[in-house]
């Protein structure tokens, strides 16, 4: 039988519901409208459309956004500037650089990031939104694995009880996909390049979450019948052609769950960007 098809799309517009009737019920109670500042460095064209994406879909859903352009030789000093100016300034809640960064600044990054006020820090990358997930207490998460989780909440697939096991451990995608599946109670494995006989541990899962880089790596055998399939891949094949890191075509005859690439979580991520913004707001409003 063939897997059911989560469409990104499906859960994605839902998501955006209920962040337009937050906006709505934040501006009611407190007059204020959440505003997300995204900073870019240099003129990176794939950043360029990322950037431009976020920026539409503040305005679809009634949300201000700022692009902040800076030049490819500005210097770090100048970038923290701007950081510490939208750290005080009341109208932005959600702040994010965009990566990657000039290669001049790229060992700067950490120290760059870090300079986000962490309540505004709506990419959850800063090390206190690290520490709080790694200790059960979320605050703001990273958008593409928070993203993951809602699509299984709105889906109605159960976490608790299930082995999940992940395979990739960045700290954008497989390290906090690991807390949040863990305080959901899954059994959860963790693999990476250095995991002996990949397959023997994919095929024990109820849960497969793949985030490598690696187009079509994850194959039918590798998967247990009926398991939930989450592809976090985005790999480009050839111009216009995107694939996952899971042979969808192979791999959907023997799932239960399985999602596609492109179509799939990444239209989650921006939809969890808008989701954090909303956030962000209310913790700053709450202080
Ligand atoms: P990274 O390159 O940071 O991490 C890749 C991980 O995969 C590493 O932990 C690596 O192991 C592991 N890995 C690589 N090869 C193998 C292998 N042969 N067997 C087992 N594990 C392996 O990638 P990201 O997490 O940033 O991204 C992963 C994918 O997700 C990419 O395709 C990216 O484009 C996509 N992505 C999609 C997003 C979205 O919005 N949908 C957002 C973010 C990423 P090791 O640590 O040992 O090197």
């Amino acid at each position: 039988m063939t897997a059911r098809i989560l469409e990104g799309k499906v859960f994605a517009n839902q998501i955006k519901e209920t962040v337009k009737n937050d906006i709505v019920a934040l501006k009611e109670e407190f007059g204020v409208t959440p505003g997300l500042a995204v900073i870019i460095v240099g003129e990176n064209p794939a950043s360029r459309v990322y950037v431009a994406n976020k920026h539409r879909s503040c305005g679809d859903v009634g949300m201000y956004s700022e692009v902040i352009e800076m030049p490819a030789d500005s210097t770090k000093e100048q970038l923290l500037n701007k950081i510490a100016e939208l750290n005080q300034a009341e109208n932005i809640h959600g702040i994010l650089v965009q990566l990657p960064l000039p290669k001049h600044m790229s060992a700067d990054e950490a120290e760059i990031l870090n300079f986000i006020d962490p309540d505004k820090d709506v990419d959850g990358f800063h090390p206190v939104n690290v520490g709080k997930l790694s200790i059960g207490q979320e605050h703001l998460v990273p958008c593409t694995p928070l993203g993951c989780i809602k699509m299984l909440e709105l889906a109605g697939i159960d976490i608790a009880g299930k082995h999940a096991v992940i395979i990739g451990r960045s700290n954008i995608v497989g390290k906090p996909m690991f807390n949040l599946l863990l305080s959901r109670n899954a059994t959860v494995t963790v693999c990476h390049s250095w995991t002996k006989d990949l397959a023997s541990v994919t095929k024990e899962a109820d849960l497969l979450v793949v985030a490598i880089g690696k187009p079509n790596f994850v194959t039918a055998e590798m998967i247990k019948p009926g398991a939930v399939v989450i592809d976090v891949g985005i790999n480009r094949i050839a111009p216009k052609k995107l694939v996952g890191d899971v042979d969808f075509e192979q791999v959907k005859e023997v799932a239960g769950a399985i999602t596609p690439v492109p179509g799939g979580v990444g239209l989650l991520t921006i939809a969890m960007l808008m989701h954090n913004t909303v956030k962000a707001a209310r913790i700053q409003l709450k202080k």
